[in-house]
């Protein structure tokens, strides 16, 4: 049997370069953000112009679609976006980014985060108060569990830490770094009385840890209110 000439060869090997992982683009990317915000107000997770959403569309060097500030949530489109360097400056896209922006660069660098979801749901603003005294909430004997990435018993405990508020970003984005070292395996924190904050190496991973996170603090509430009634 005769050879393959090398052009030959080259054609009839599989092509590989439409399987391999493309980034995602920034107007792919504001498309799904808006849709997963605009979900989330439909929760009561982020009323009025709380909350704010991101996206990486670059690692080298970091670029990140990411909320314009003071917009409704439940109205979010793709144009509400902005794409930001890794010191909060807009490279593309109108508006002005929230202040919170450097608490999801500080996640995207300690974590390696490819999304990072912040949400001010009721239930967060409660809890948060409630345990800030600990230092934390446990989560802990619920099936839901196993939706945060690597958990794969109902027996695991997944401690939420609670960080003192701030308006001064530069100040909180420091303590929440430092969090986030002293504590690699947790999968989101609590700003005090005011929202939660988690990520996940993807879009789809940081929704369903919101989904998680939220579903369990609700739980802890209810149960907790329950118990008093009875
Ligand atoms: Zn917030």
């Amino acid at each position: 049997m005769k050879k393959k000439s090398k052009t030959q060869q080259k054609n009839t090997r599989p092509k590989r370069k439409s399987q391999e992982r493309q980034p995602p683009t920034f107007a792919a990317t504001a498309r799904d953000l808006a849709e997963i915000g605009r979900s989330f107000y439909a929760k009561g997770w982020v009323m009025g112009t709380s909350g704010n959403f991101s996206a990486l569309i670059s690692r080298e060097p970091v670029r990140l679609a990411i909320t314009s500030t003071g917009l409704d949530k439940g109205k979010l489109a793709p144009a509400h976006f902005l794409e930001i360097d890794a010191h909060s400056k807009i490279v593309r896209g109108n508006g002005r980014p929230s202040a919170e922006a450097l608490l999801h660069l500080a996640i995207v660098r300690a974590r390696g985060a490819g999304a990072v979801l912040h949400t001010h749901s009721v239930w967060s603003t409660v809890l948060s108060g409630a345990h800030a005294g600990e230092g934390g909430v446990a989560l802990e004997g619920y099936e839901m569990l196993k939706g945060l990435d690597g958990v794969k018993t109902h027996q695991h405990r997944e401690w939420l830490p609670i960080v003192e508020n701030s308006q001064d970003m530069e100040e909180l984005s420091g303590r929440v770094s430092k969090t986030l070292e002293e504590q690699p395996r947790i999968h989101g924190f609590l700003l005090r009385e005011h929202g939660l904050y988690t990520w996940g190496r993807d879009l789809q991973e940081a929704r369903r840890h919101v989904e998680i996170l939220e579903f369990l603090m609700e739980v802890v509430i209810r149960a907790h209110e329950f118990a008093g009634a009875t």
